[in-house]
């Protein structure tokens, strides 16, 4: 019997899908069956702030309409906050984790006033006890941030962290990846407002969804460092990853979700056909 692969298309339903989102989608089901492995969907509907329901509808029906199909059922992340909050649960009770009560122009100001302008990336600590206590009783909103220097002592350093790189980082790294997870900093796990954030979800829905691949675009490689820096404090274990090019358009910039004319529902009403949009991409 063959390894299983199992791989995913993550998309949030904050915008509609666009050819870079089509590209991704396609190469990561196309990887499955070539492999004969499980392709799976996943709704990152986390941000309450900025998911429309209007968009995950349209997420199925542009899937549909390229021609992909997924193991039911899709798993929702809004439906399984108690596995992130879990998670955050077991990295406190470590202490890997600090409250954070910084707004958004307070980090930006303590990043720009480090020595030497050297710190691009927020590193911070918990507060003293006293100072903590005063503002939780005030109702003081806080993000929950993953303490890399917590995380360095549990580990011993960060030298036995890697990952297998199956495509190509931004730099064209491949092969055996040595993760820096203090490239991002101490990130959020637990934002303020929707008590869970990207990489901490990530992480967990890859390991409880059993994915043995993760496919991706390329701007999410250096993702990669701080996930496998997660994985090893949850114990999970580690996704082969395959992170991808990204489409340009003729400007040379890449999609994103402003290019409203590049949407598939814009595409398709143009006359566009997937199979015309694969040749395009070069699929
Ligand atoms: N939800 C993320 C996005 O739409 C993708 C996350 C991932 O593939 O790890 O960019």
């Amino acid at each position: 019997m063959s390894a299983p692969f199992v791989t995913r298309f993550a998309p949030s339903p904050t915008g509609f899908l666009h050819r870079g989102h089509a590209f991704s989608a396609l190469c990561a089901f196309a990887a499955a069956q070539a492999a004969g492995g499980d392709f799976l969907l996943r709704i990152e509907d986390i941000d309450a702030t900025r998911v429309r329901a209007e968009f995950e509808a349209a997420i199925y029906e542009d899937l549909r309409w390229l021609g992909l199909s997924w193991r039911q059922p899709v798993r929702r992340q809004s439906e399984h906050l108690a596995d992130y909050e879990a998670a955050l649960d077991h990295l406190a009770a470590e202490g890997l984790v600090y409250r954070c009560f910084r707004t958004r122009r307070e980090v930006a100001q303590a990043m720009a006033s480090a020595p030497h302008g050297a710190m691009d990336t927020f590193r911070s600590a918990p507060l003293p006890k006293a100072e903590e206590a005063a503002r939780l009783a005030r109702g003081e909103p806080f993000a929950w941030r993953l303490s890399l220097e917590a995380a360095q002592g549990r580990l011993g350093g960060f030298e036995s962290l890697t990952f297998r790189e199956e495509g190509l980082g931004p730099n064209g790294e491949t092969g055996l990846i040595q993760a820096r997870p203090e490239l991002g900093g101490d990130v959020v796990l637990a934002r303020k407002d929707v008590g869970v954030a990207y990489h901490l979800a990530v992480v967990c829905d890859d390991a409880l969804q059993g994915i043995t691949h993760v496919i991706r675009g390329g701007d999410l490689f250096e993702a990669a460092h701080v996930q496998r820096l997660l994985q090893a404090l949850l114990d999970l274990p580690t996704p082969v990853y395959r992170h991808h090019r990204l489409l340009a358009g003729p400007d040379g910039k890449r999609y994103a979700k402003r290019d409203k004319a590049e949407t598939l529902r814009a595409l398709r009403e143009a006359g566009m056909t997937p199979e015309r949009l694969r040749q395009e991409m070069g699929l």
